[in-house]
């Protein structure tokens, strides 16, 4: 939308500069071709023989009837080829008298091939200070002969008048200037560089490049970027230039994008805010939800995995193993005399040691797919899925080596030290129906290590469930 409304700004001003250009135009159109009525009129009397036959004042009077006399136009002059004055509208000041040879006048005709000739701008040289466009016409005779010229001029002061009071915006110009690069008028006004020739600068090219158009450039006269909008006059050596600062172009645009900024600023600080909040309770949430995910699988003392995991777990472990047939095994881990423990060491110390026991047995289960966890009081298991009997007594009696090599001090066993005692039981496709089996076996089992004197691992073979009982 704001690029729409820029590309609007820009074109509206394009629009508006050219019917400047327009206007200005037809305004110097008019007043020159009133002018060459003026110089035509003379031109024609002096080209009749019997006109130039009358009484000087009376030939003046019918050569010079027409001219047309106005503010900026100066007094009409008639010479011969040789520049010799013939005749001058002596109404009106004395004009510019030697501001070009008669030579190259005659040159200038033949390009002008018996038109309008519009001269480079000159001084005045009676009066200084007066800035003029000489305008001449050829006088031919009726057989087509050159015979002299008749010269006037436009004074520059009329460029000025013209583009004075024109309201394009702050630092906004209006140029005329000759097609050679000579500046004729600019507004705003810039005395110092009227008469000079800007035709090696980048601006005039672009005023140059066609009939009419419009570029953007960078003026050298000021150094302000403006938009160019040009036209050259028909049948004329003038160029006119309308050009508004770029600045004032998107003044309102900038305006306008301003306050798009801000309420997108606002918006964008507003989304932000509340993106940030909403995130920030996502994560609180996704924090209490790992937490409570924790606590419901994990025992709080010892970290390692609760019951209703061990559960969970072993009955999927266990549907795996039948699908695969794959061996399945359970340790059973019971810690040995720990009432007594309690009783001796304080239930705080009971807590420590449960803590190490619990973080020893993990440390021996290396496999991935292994499970530990606490079975309830100090009672731990260990899920040892694809592994078979043999493999299941090595990893228990690495346990239970590991425990007497924690050295906890236990005054009421015969080692002296903390000790387990190790249940394995071993599910094969076809010793037993379900995991409860398995778990029944490797408590038989450590019953049976209980009653063989703790500190030791024991299996029951050929387990029957219902021997158990
Ligand atoms: P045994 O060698 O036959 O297993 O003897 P034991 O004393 O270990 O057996 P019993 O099952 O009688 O005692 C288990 C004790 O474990 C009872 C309780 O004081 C203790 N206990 C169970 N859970 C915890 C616990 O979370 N912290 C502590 N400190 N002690 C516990
Ligand atoms: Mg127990
Ligand atoms: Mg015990």
């Amino acid at each position: 939308m704001l690029l729409a409304s820029r590309a609007d700004a820009f074109s509206h001003a394009v629009q508006n500069s050219h019917n400047l250009t327009l206007v200005l135009e037809r305004d110097i159109q008019r007043s020159i071709d009133l002018y060459d009525l003026s110089l035509r009129a003379v031109s024609e009397g002096a080209g009749d023989r019997q006109v130039m036959a009358l009484p000087t004042a009376l030939r003046n009077r019918v050569l010079f009837d027409r001219a047309a006399t106005a503010r900026y136009l100066g007094s009409i002059t008639l010479r011969t080829t040789n520049g010799t004055l013939l005749a001058n509208s002596s109404r009106m000041p004395p004009t510019h008298d030697d501001y070009r040879t008669t030579g190259s006048l005659l040159a200038d005709f033949q390009r002008t091939s018996g038109g309008l000739y519009i001269g480079r701008p000159a001084q005045l040289p009676l009066e200084r200070g007066t800035q003029i466009i000489p305008l001449a016409r050829a006088v031919f005779s009726p057989e087509g002969q050159l015979l002299g010229s008749v010269e006037g001029s436009l004074s520059l002061e009329y460029f000025k008048a013209l583009t004075f009071g024109l309201s394009i915006g702050e630092h906004g110009s209006v140029v005329i200037a000759e097609t050679d690069g000579t500046l004729i008028a600019r507004l705003p006004d810039s005395p110092t560089n009227i008469g000079k020739n800007f035709a090696k600068t980048s601006v005039f090219h672009g005023l140059m490049a066609g009939p009419e158009g419009y570029f953007v450039d960078t003026a050298r006269i000021d150094g302000v970027r403006r938009l160019y909008v040009y036209r050259r006059l028909a049948g004329l050596p003038l160029i006119v230039s309308v050009a508004p600062s770029l600045s004032v172009v998107y003044a309102e645009w900038w305006e306008r994008v301003r306050w798009f900024g801000i309420l997108i600023l606002i918006f964008t600080v507003i989304k932000a805010t509340g993106t940030l909040l909403f995130v920030r309770e996502l994560r609180r949430r996704q924090h209490a939800e790992a937490l409570l995910e924790r606590m419901a699988h994990r025992d709080s003392l010892t970290g390692l995995e609760n019951r209703g995991t061990f559960d969970e777990v072993l009955e999927r472990e266990w549907k795996r193993a039948r699908r695969d047939e794959k061996e399945l095994c359970l340790l059973f881990i019971d810690i040995d005399r720990f009432k007594a423990y309690n009783d001796h060491y304080g239930h705080q110390a009971g807590d420590v040691a449960l803590r190490s026991v619990a973080k020893q047995i993990f440390a021996c289960v290396d496999r991935r797919g292994d499970h530990v966890a606490r079975y309830g009081g100090e009672e731990f298991v260990v899920i040892l899925p694809n592994t078979n009997e043999a493999g299941a007594i090595l990893i228990a009696e690495r346990i239970r080596s590991a425990i007497v090599n924690l050295s906890i001090a236990h005054s009421q066993t015969p080692t002296g030290f903390l000790t387990v005692s190790i249940g394995v039981s071993s599910a094969t496709a076809t010793n037993m129906a379900c995991a409860e089996d398995l778990v029944n076996a490797a408590d038989a089992a450590l019953y049976q290590a209980k009653g063989l004197g703790r500190n030791c691992i024991s299996m029951v073979k050929n387990f029957e469930p219902a021997l158990r009982s």
